[in-house]
């Protein structure tokens, strides 16, 4: 998929899902709104009928015709200015607000009209149950004056159980929606750096194979001159030349071949047990030939003891060879590389610190994927495929080892390999 049909699809991909979610945050305010009307409309009806039937009681007949003023969606006057039997009140309104619709707390007022004086309230739970209710007979039977009542509802009216299903299902498939176009975005990220990885990957490789093709070309064309077995020395020379180029080039394959081999889980490893530390010794000498060449120090402090670990010995000289390498290629500054081991509870560590450029923070775990390099901009002065730590990786996990990466930029590396007791 090229970068135009991406940035297309996640276009189009985040105008829908924000279609998706205003659509829905509408609908719920609707239905909100519906709810609270819904409750305004069903109170009025229900203390309409409780002053009609006071009215009657006190009357014979219904009096006021509109007695239900709504103050705000939390309040209302009921105006009727009667005598007002509380025990019948109290009774009239748990009747009617038993009802399962209205289910929210409430309190209602009694005050004179007259005066405008509160002189009773009750605070009545919104979960009454119409089995429960009881006719009161304790409560004052007010006769001195005319009263008028209020109710108050503090909370807001509660949603009903259909609409709370319809919008929970509605946000978990919008959830569900958003975690897979996420998940489709990581693919196609993925998906796309994996291949700009291998572009450069074979860029490099036919780079890197570009030079010992020449120069066995070159070499076999002196050689097949007739010319040349006057001149045994030349000749033992080209071949030479061959031979070295094809070792280099065989190297090359095997090394790729060796990670399609990790990759399809087909790595055999040979376990022996030696000492870790002579190991070390030895690569150390090696390495530091090159070290030379490249002018650097080396140093080691070998304090594992005991040292002997069981584990595949030549993946693991590569895997400190790599080290090695990345320590000494990865450096602008004259190189200063130190190889440590201990020994704790947890293990013998080896580690490989280095002053040389380090690797910024948010690459410290992209650096152990394959093809991976950390961005330079156009320059790459420094060789390589990206494969090194993936390697590393490989083997530390199948040995299960743990594999640790301290680095700052320009401050230097360090990489520690743990391997558990
Ligand atoms: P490469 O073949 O590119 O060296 P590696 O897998 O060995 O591949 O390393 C991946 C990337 O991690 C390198 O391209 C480099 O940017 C970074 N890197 C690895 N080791 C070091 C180090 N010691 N110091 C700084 N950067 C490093």
């Amino acid at each position: 998929m090229n970068v135009r049909t991406i940035r297309w699809v996640i276009l189009l991909g985040i105008i829908a899902i924000i279609t998706v979610i205003l659509s829905q945050v509408f609908w719920i305010r609707k239905g909100l709104l519906i709810n609270q009307s819904n409750f305004e409309t069903a109170v009025t009806l229900s203390l309409e009928q409780i002053a009609s039937k006071i009215e009657i009681a006190n009357n014979g007949k219904k009096i006021t015709e509109k007695p239900v003023v709504r103050i705000s969606p939390h309040s209302y006057v009921v105006n009727i200015e009667e005598k007002i039997d509380l025990n019948q009140l109290d009774y009239y309104i748990r009747n009617e607000f038993s009802n399962p619709f209205h289910k929210v707390d409430f309190i209602y007022q009694v005050y004179e009209a007259t005066r405008d004086v509160l002189v009773f309230e009750e605070t009545v739970s919104g979960d009454i149950k119409n089995s429960t209710i009881v006719y009161p007979t304790n409560l004052p039977v007010l006769t001195e004056s005319k009263y008028y009542f209020k109710m108050n509802f503090p909370e807001r009216p509660v949603v009903n159980s259909v609409m709370l299903f319809v919008w929970s299902t509605s946000l978990i498939a919008l959830t569900i929606v958003l975690v897979f176009f996420g998940f489709t975005l990581d693919v196609i990220f993925r998906q796309r750096r994996l291949s700009e990885f291998q572009k450069n990957f074979i860029n490099n490789l036919a780079h890197e194979f570009k030079t010992p093709i020449s120069t066995i070309g070159i070499s076999a064309d002196v050689i097949t001159d007739p010319e040349i077995v006057n001149d045994p020395e030349r000749l033992k020379n080209y071949a030479n030349i061959i031979k070295n180029e094809n070792t280099r080039l065989t190297g090359q394959v095997s090394k790729i071949l060796e990670l399609a081999k990790l990759e399809n889980d087909e790595l055999v490893l040979n376990y022996e047990k030696f000492h870790l530390n002579k190991i070390l010794g030895e690569i150390i000498n090696s390495f530091n030939v090159r070290m030379e060449e490249n002018e650097g120090d080396i140093t080691t402090e070998f304090n594992a003891k005991p040292d002997l670990v069981e584990a595949d010995k030549v993946h693991l000289q590569n895997v400190i060879n790599t080290l090695l390498d990345n320590a000494l290629k990865y450096n602008d500054k004259y190189p200063k590389i130190s190889v440590m081991t201990a020994r704790d509870h947890a293990g013998i560590f080896i580690s490989i610190s280095d002053n040389g450029i380090g690797i910024p923070k948010e690459f410290h775990r992209k650096i152990f994927e394959k093809f991976f390099r950390v961005p330079t901009g156009n320059v790459h002065n420094v060789k390589g495929y990206g494969l090194g730590l993936n390697y590393v990786k490989m083997i530390a996990k199948a040995h299960k080892w743990r594999l640790h990466v301290d680095s700052e930029l320009n401050k230097g590396s360090i990489f520690t390999l743990i391997i558990p007791q």
